[in-house]
């Protein structure tokens, strides 16, 4: 396996993983419910990092 990579809820920070991303209920974190959406990135550390940062939101979760 490659290395894992994981995602950071925009709203509460909670960690998961790709696997756990792909099966979420309409990209709501399993935590909070929020669909703030996911990051590679923690949230708190996404000042200056935010042109690298990976942001996926519902809108992924809409495309087929
Ligand atoms: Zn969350």
């Amino acid at each position: 396996m490659a290395e894992e990579i994981v995602y950071y809820c925009q709203e509460c920070d909670e960690k998961i993983t790709i696997e756990q991303l792909a099966s979420l209920d309409a990209g709501k974190c399993p935590k909070c419910g929020s669909i703030e959406g996911f990051s590679t990135f923690p949230k708190d550390s996404t000042n200056g990092f935010k042109d690298d940062a990976v942001i996926l939101n519902e809108a992924i979760f809409l495309e087929d």
